[in-house]
């Protein structure tokens, strides 16, 4: 046979088995739309609430009426339908869910030996996990090192199976030797990019060890695939950032990626940073919070020791933060100063981003040690506001512009008629007093509302259960479960 001959009998095949798919799809689908059909439509009424909408307009809208149907916005300030649930939102604030745009989440996973058939030794309780970001209201989160178990978690979500946010998935990609992706050749970095796409990812997350040919050929090919690329500044590009900045790299990760470029901290540099930056059209997420903690656990554990939402964080993670933390075991005298220069910098680099007119979004990398998931999202808010944005440009930072990058602002990121219900209901006007974000009333999550005392008791639950098992997880023994 010929090479084309082949190549029909496999598009004929092909079609055959999306055939055979589509037989067994449709009979899912028949059960599962069946069982959606019983549920009934819940439609909600906020009553009376102040709006930030976080348009580009951005003109609060007071005492409002706001409903929510078939998990979208409905309307506002129209008459409200009958059966309707209603909240009282006088005195209250409405801002859209905010977005964490760099996290880490925790999965299920084998730590130890493995064979076929061997699945995870490690298992995360994916609602005990998930609530941290629900009750501070982070109804989107960005994970920048994505395995198939993160698929497998945003699909028990959006089933409905339990609260969460919606996931965007990045394949992290670096270079070196050793487990994970790793490309070392040009060729090698796009083909590791088509299969990202194949498999469903959205995003590339560049890494520090790529080469420069390697970097380059990823950057490309995601271009091709439709793929925007974040990440890392490669280590190989120090001397010679602005050689970086190519097209389709669309979002550095970190302030630190700067500051380690720089000698002397200065302010040129900052702004040298700024202008490149901007001239490529890249955005910028600075993870001021993870610094701070490196800084922190570089002097002392206690800030962890003593942190309050250290009780929801999973067993296995809380021993490894306190007993086998290298930010503290490996500190020395330098490194704490150098981290100092660090925390430093990284707030003058995003006085310089701004004023250069970088777009600049919130994310925190959640899950380095002490950056606990969603609370920290709060705290990264109030250091960029900190650091020189108003509290309405620290919001847009968590709300509307990450949408906007992660290409979804036509359905999330403001409070606007017919974007999907994710909602933040406050207590307090975060334009006031940013700090005001924490004042959680009840957050609406893809159209479901989950009020203070549901929130509160399941989390408190989940501290239980985590001190509970406490004693069964020792970060040292994690090669041991079986
Ligand atoms: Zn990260």
């Amino acid at each position: 046979m010929s090479k084309k001959q082949i190549s029909h009998l496999s598009l004929i095949f092909f079609i055959i088995l999306i055939f055979c798919q589509c037989t067994v799809l449709d009979q899912s689908f028949g059960r599962i739309s069946s069982k959606e059909n019983i549920q009934k439509e819940e439609i909600y009424v906020i009553k009376n609430v102040n709006i930030i909408p976080m348009t580009m307009e951005s003109k609060i809208i007071s005492n409002a009426t706001v409903i929510i149907k078939n998990k979208k916005i409905f309307s506002i300030n129209q008459p409200v339908p009958d059966k309707a649930k209603i909240i009282n939102g006088k005195g209250k604030w409405l801002i859209p869910g905010l977005i964490d745009m760099h996290v880490h989440n925790l999965a299920d996973i084998n730590l130890s030996s493995s064979y076929p058939t061997k699945g995870a030794t490690i298992f995360t309780d994916t609602q005990d996990f998930m609530l941290l970001y629900v009750v501070n209201g982070v109804t989107t989160a960005f994970e920048l090192n994505a395995r198939v178990e993160h698929f497998g978690q945003r699909n028990e979500i959006l089933k409905g199976n339990l609260y969460g946010p919606r996931m965007a998935l990045a394949m992290l990609i670096d270079g070196g030797e050793g487990s994970g992706n790793k490309a070392n050749t040009a060729a090698d970095g796009r083909q590791t990019v088509r299969m990202a796409k194949a498999q469903g990812y959205e995003f590339v997350k560049v890494y520090a060890h790529l080469n420069v040919e390697t970097y380059k050929a990823i950057v490309d090919e995601a271009s091709k695939q439709g793929m925007k690329v974040v990440g890392h500044i490669p280590d190989v590009f120090k001397g010679h950032i602005d050689d970086a900045f190519v097209p389709n790299f669309a979002m550095v990760a970190h302030a630190e990626e700067y500051a380690k470029q720089s000698e002397d901290f200065t302010d040129q540099d900052a702004q040298y940073y700024a202008k490149i930056t901007k001239a490529n059209g890249t955005w910028f997420t600075p993870t001021l919070t993870t610094m701070e903690w490196i800084l922190s656990q570089s002097r002392s554990l206690e800030g962890v020791r003593n942190l309050s939402s250290l009780k929801y964080v999973h067993p296995l993670i809380q021993s490894r933060w306190l007993y086998s933390n290298s930010y503290n075991q490996e500190s020395t005298t330098g490194r704490i100063r150098y981290f100092e220069k660090m925390v430093e910098f990284n707030m003058r680099l995003v006085k310089a981003f701004k004023e250069a007119g970088v777009p600049i979004v919130a994310g925190t990398d959640a899950g380095n040690p002490g950056v606990v998931w969603g609370f920290s999202l709060h705290d990264e808010i109030e250091l960029l506001v900190k650091a020189g944005l108003s509290p309405e440009e620290a919001l847009v930072s968590a709300t509307r512009l990450p949408a906007i990058w992660l290409g979804i602002e036509d359905k999330i990121g403001t409070v606007e008629v017919g974007k999907y219900a994710d909602l933040v209901l406050l207590d307090a006007n975060p334009l006031q007093d940013i700090r005001n974000t924490r004042k959680i009333a009840g957050v609406f999550l893809n159209g479901k509302w989950i009020d203070k005392k549901i929130m509160d008791s399941m989390l408190s639950a989940v501290a239980e259960r985590n001190t509970a098992n406490k004693n069964k997880y020792d970060w040292k023994k994690r090669m041991n479960f079986e």
